[in-house]
């Protein structure tokens, strides 16, 4: 059963271990716990619905509580402290495309606010309800959830845009494909939410973002439905496709999404490469990404990130031998990076592909360790999502921020970011553990991917205060950096007042016209995206 104030499966524990406890506490202190908010409270003061009865909506608490929220750190701090205040006033989970048109009629009817909600795994606010005059309906798609055909001669398959990741994957891989997308989120995102938001998947290397798998489908509006033909290529104008992806709910609810697929890989192996320096180790993987070598994911850690990666595997006697090996092979564990290097496809191209980057690897002093700590990460790379439970519960909040840049930004980038954080509580003489990675690369740029982590405070208010402080700095960071607000979380609400800063007064003025054209009287999830 899903937890219903963190993440994950409720059975599902991940423990901190000893070396990550001593960790955290050197570099920030102990953690501050407090008992949390309790569910019953919670179902016992929701306020009356003001959305008048429909056979497919209920008022049902504990789901209007469920779809109150996403998985951002805010939501996470007003769940846990009881400080959640805004909730919808009924839910639907329609079943097909009829349903959906009923209760956006339903919704202009009574002039209600739609907040789509695909797996609720948002984390910068996608769905937090914001404005009271209104009431407001979530639509949750969960029941959308069927494969309407594989088409093997084209490389295509329709999927309703509520099914979630293992399901989405399980009906490909029983025909020898898959869609290859796989965001940490899998076991609870949607294909409608990965369209909605922009995301990217660990091994978009290879497979592609959602941008490049999204090949078209159907999107309900208050317009009528709108339909996106799967073209290989279109020269006809811009592309509306592209609009509908990452429209963040605003423009209408995607109901049908048609995927491009890949047959199964024979080979899809990941492995472990340790550099001296952080500048080689950058230098090493801006080559691997401008290379064209056929890789499914590079993904490297700062020194920091891979000390904590270290002591977090737990593994104490394999990590002293690893560090007396690299050691031997003239690496110095501190300033060492960490760095995962996907093979994937046939044998013999994932053979060409390793003696390829091995050239690479080795230009940089790079040394390979093998498959053993790529397996590892592979096996846990839907788990690790799991310590932020642990975490809280030994009293600390930790965030994460992303961005992309151009090359010749990233060090100088990801330093910015990581110094604001860390300045950024200051005042309160709180220290803050940062690290970052590389983790989707490009021969233009790459994705910064920063963690933060923080004490909670006495109160849920003041560590709220204390996130806002600390995700003002950073965001500030990146977009004095001229970097992208978000390179695969979206915007939701809490990046949408930096959006401007890379799209200009036109571009939010274009995008809000046609909003305004396909939702007249802005009741797609309004306030999310622009400002
Ligand atoms: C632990 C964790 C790890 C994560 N890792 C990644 C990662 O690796 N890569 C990544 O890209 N993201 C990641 N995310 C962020 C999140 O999972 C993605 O943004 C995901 O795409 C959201 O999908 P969802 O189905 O949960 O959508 P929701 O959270 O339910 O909704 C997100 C937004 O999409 C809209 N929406 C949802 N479905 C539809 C639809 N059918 N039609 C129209 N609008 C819709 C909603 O209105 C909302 O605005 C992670 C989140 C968590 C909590």
């Amino acid at each position: 059963m899903r937890r219903w104030n963190g993440w994950g499966d409720a059975s599902v524990q991940m423990r901190l271990s000893p070396a990550g406890q001593a960790l955290l506490k050197q570099r920030i202190g102990d953690g501050r716990t407090a008992p949390d908010y309790p569910l019953d409270k919670f179902l016992a003061r929701l306020p009356e619905s003001r959305l008048p009865r429909h056979p497919l909506v209920t008022a049902d608490p504990r789901l209007r509580l469920e779809c109150a929220h996403g998985q951002s750190l805010p939501d996470w701090i007003r769940l846990r402290g009881g400080t959640l205040a805004s909730f919808p006033d009924g839910v639907a989970r329609p079943e097909t495309q009829g349903d959906i048109q009923a209760l956006l009629a339903y919704a202009a009817d009574h002039n209600a606010i739609v907040i789509p909600y695909g797996g609720g795994t948002s984390v910068a606010g996608h769905l937090e309800i914001h404005e009271a005059e209104r009431p407001v309906l979530t639509i949750a798609l969960g029941g959308l959830n069927r494969l309407i055909g594989i088409d093997e001669n084209n490389l295509l398959a329709t999927f309703e845009a509520g099914i979630l990741g293992p399901e989405l994957e399980a009906h490909l891989n029983s025909k020898g494909f898959t869609l290859g997308h796989y965001p940490q989120s899998f076991e609870y995102s949607t294909l409608g939410g990965w369209v909605a938001t922009r995301s990217s998947g660990q091994q978009s290397r290879y497979y592609g973002r959602i941008e490049q798998l999204f090949a078209g489908g159907e999107m309900a509006t208050f317009k009528g439905q709108l339909k996106l033909p799967p073209f290989p290529a279109s020269a006809a104008g811009p592309d509306i496709r592209q609009l509908v992806l990452g429209s963040e709910g605003r423009m209408g609810i995607l109901t049908r999404a048609i995927v491009k697929i890949s047959p199964l890989p024979e080979v899809n192996d990941i492995h472990g490469v340790f550099f001296p320096s952080w500048d080689d180790a950058c230098q090493a993987v801006q080559t691997l990404a401008q290379s064209q070598i056929p890789l499914s994911m590079v993904r490297l850690s700062n020194p920091l990130e891979t000390r904590v990666n270290l002591a977090l595997a737990g593994r104490e006697r394999q990590i002293k031998w690893l560090r007396r090996y690299l050691k031997l092979r003239g690496i110095d564990p501190k300033p060492a990076c960490m760095c995962l290097i996907g093979y994937i496809g046939s044998q013999r191209q994932a053979r060409a592909a390793r003696s390829e980057a091995a050239l690479i690897v080795g230009r940089y002093k790079g040394v390979t360790i093998g498959k053993r700590i790529g397996s590892a990460w592979k096996k846990n790379r839907f788990r690790s999502a799991y310590l932020r439970n642990t975490l809280w519960d030994l009293g600390y909040a930790v965030d994460t921020l992303e961005t992309a840049v151009n090359w010749d930004r990233v060090t100088d980038t990801m330093a910015q970011i990581e110094s604001r954080l860390e300045q950024a509580l200051d005042s309160a003489n709180a220290s803050i553990l940062v690290f970052s990675h590389l983790s989707h690369i490009y021969a233009t740029g790459s994705s910064i991917y920063t963690t933060f982590v923080f004490r909670r405070a006495d109160s849920p208010g003041t560590t709220l205060e204390n996130w806002r402080k600390l995700k003002q700095a950073a965001s500030r960071a990146i977009v004095e950096a001229g970097g992208t607000i978000s390179h695969h979380h979206g915007v939701g609400r809490d990046h949408s007042r930096y959006l401007e800063a890379e799209k200009g007064p036109i571009g939010i003025q274009t995008l809000n016209q046609v909003f305004n054209y396909l939702d007249p009287h802005r009741q797609m999830n309004p306030d999310k995206l622009l400002p």
